[in-house]
């Protein structure tokens, strides 16, 4: 079972009581955009064995979005934080990367 807090309501929920929104962290792109980076942010989504980024709903709680970042292999659960990010909180990269040495983000140094 997949148990994840709400960063919204403080909520420790089940799965059952969530909504599963896909990957978090899409680029959106403008009207200028070319038709490959249009289909990129329309079908495109990361579907990685191991840390991924996520957007969920507490549907059966408060009701509003949030992110987490778990990881697709064990379930374990990094962290959640607030879905107007445009990137993961750095305690939640470093939580990451002391429990996964060899996995990597784009900007963590
Ligand atoms: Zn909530």
């Amino acid at each position: 079972m997949l148990l994840i807090t709400c960063p919204n309501c403080g909520v420790a929920a089940e799965e059952t009581e969530l909504h599963a929104g896909g990957e978090a962290h899409i680029t959106r792109f403008g009207p200028e955009a070319s038709e490959n980076d249009f289909e990129d942010y329309l079908f495109r989504r990361e579907n990685p064995r191991g840390v991924h980024f996520e957007r969920w709903r507490h549907a059966n709680g408060c009701g509003k979005w949030f992110h987490a970042a778990r990881c697709t292999a064990t379930l374990e659960v990094f962290g959640t934080y607030s879905a107007q990010t445009t990137e993961p909180p750095r305690e939640i990269l470093e939580t990451i990367r002391a429990k996964r040495p060899a996995w990597t983000w784009r900007d963590l140094k």
